[in-house]
């Protein structure tokens, strides 16, 4: 007998008929002797549309609100799902995060899970019962409010159980066959992996390959949680996400991947004294207003002026807290102006062959100059180089690099619902 935590996202159960194909799925499982722990993300792209509805209220909904909101969404699914199950004749009962003890500290919108007590839980599995949780939410013990784990979270409530309660896989179900070389809907030759190092995953997840969160995956990897995943729609393996064992020697993929990422704004900073002490006086400020800061790029100062310009990219919802923020300190700092420029995406080659690989970086900037895509910004870490280019042809860009990386396959890959939201 094995404990299998299997999550399932939105497009896996976006009406009635998935909710029963689902359903039918994990009875199987059941019926075949195993322990069955399920969560399950909120119906379709519900999320996006209360997020949608609560800005048509305010235009910046208070956390702890939108938490309270945003959390029904897992309720409908989860309640919806029990049902279903129960009507196959297998014993279903289903928890909010609270419920299942998902622990959490008292960051609305992004939450960190501090602690997973998930009691009921076990006595559901002790009792034959198959446990259903709400992903994506928790709640804070201090405050006694409820939380959610930032968007994606449902992968690392499911990650978090498989740990706490020793599972023996932790099943991610979505609507393409696994983890590709880039996104199919962007790239319909792309090539699904069999397997795939955490800390490429982790690249990836951060550079927007949204099929995994980046934090289910950061945790998977320090819990020792196997990762597996695969389609809702089919019976076919899927994608392992595997932690290289020390010392094995596999030959390594130069790029394994190619990402991209819509979701970030570039501020810059113009005019800043290029004195010391200045950048980290803009940095400090943006840390304590909370943002997340991804790329950053300082001119080299003229030498007239003696003044620089300092662009950084942070997530577009942070744009709004970090220009109010610069704007105030304004007269301190001594910069002269404020740039907000939303229409950017952030492109990136991830590979663990890269660390013993040169001429990565050339052949990248010699595919996107030859396709006319312009960098503005560059990043790189051992196994990763992102640019920043132009949001209305990134997705161009990612099939260039894609072709001239060599990752394209013979078969057309297949996404089998949701609508990319
Ligand atoms: P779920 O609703 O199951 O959580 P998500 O929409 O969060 O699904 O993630 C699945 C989607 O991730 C796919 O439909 C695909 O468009 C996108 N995706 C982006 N990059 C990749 C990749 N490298 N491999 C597979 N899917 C990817
Ligand atoms: N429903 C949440 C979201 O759309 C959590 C998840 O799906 O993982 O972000
Ligand atoms: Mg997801």
């Amino acid at each position: 007998m094995s404990l299998i935590v299997q999550k399932f996202g939105g497009s896996s159960v976006a009406d009635a008929e998935s909710i029963k194909r689902v359903a039918k799925r994990i009875v199987e499982v059941r019926k075949a002797g195993n322990e069955v722990v399920v969560v399950v993300s909120a119906m379709g792209d519900t999320t996006d549309e209360l997020l949608d509805l609560a800005k048509k209220v305010v235009p910046f909904p208070s956390g702890r609100e939108l938490d309270m909101l945003l959390t029904a969404g897992e309720r409908i699914s989860m309640a919806l799902l029990a049902m279903a199950i129960r009507s196959l004749g297998v014993e279903a009962r289903s928890y909010t995060g609270s419920q299942a003890g998902m622990v959490t500290d008292a960051q609305h919108g992004s939450a960190r899970i501090v602690e997973v007590s998930p009691k009921r839980v076990r006595e559901a599995l002790d009792d034959g019962a198959v446990a259903i949780v709400a992903g994506f939410q928790g709640f804070n013990r201090g405050t006694g409010d409820i939380t959610t784990l930032g968007r994606g979270g449902s992968d690392t409530t499911a990650v978090a159980l498989a740990a706490a309660l020793g599972a023996d896989v932790c099943e991610i179900y979505t609507d393409v066959d696994g983890i590709y070389t880039a996104d199919p809907r962007v790239v319909s030759s792309a090539r699904k992996l069999d397997r795939i190092t955490s800390e490429e995953m982790l690249e990836l997840a951060a550079t927007g390959a949204k099929v995994l969160y980046i934090r289910a995956v950061e945790y998977a990897r320090r819990h020792g949680v196997t990762l597996h995943v695969r389609s809702s729609f089919n019976n076919n393996e899927g994608t392992l996400v595997v932690n290289p064992i020390e010392g094995e020697n596999v030959e390594e993929p130069i790029v394994t991947g190619v990402a991209a990422d819509l979701s970030e704004a570039k501020i810059t900073v113009v005019g800043v004294p290029d004195t010391p002490g200045k950048a980290a006086q803009i940095f400090t400020l943006i840390a304590r207003t909370n943002v997340n800061i991804d790329m950053i790029v300082q001119n080299v100062s003229s030498a007239s002026t003696g003044l620089t310009d300092i662009s950084f990219t942070c997530p577009k919802s942070d744009a709004h807290a970090a220009m109010e923020a610069l704007t105030a300190q304004k007269a301190d700092i001594g910069f002269a102006s404020l740039q907000h420029d939303d229409q950017i995406a952030k492109l990136a080659v991830v590979g663990a062959g890269m660390r013993t690989n040169a001429g990565v970086s050339a052949k990248l900037f010699t595919a996107l100059f030859e396709a006319g895509i312009n960098i503005e910004m560059i990043s790189t870490s051992e196994i990763r180089i992102s640019v920043v280019t132009r949001a209305d042809t990134v997705n161009d860009a990612v099939r260039v690099v894609h072709t001239a990386f060599g990752l394209d396959g013979e078969v057309e890959a297949v996404v089998h619902g949701g609508t990319g939201r």
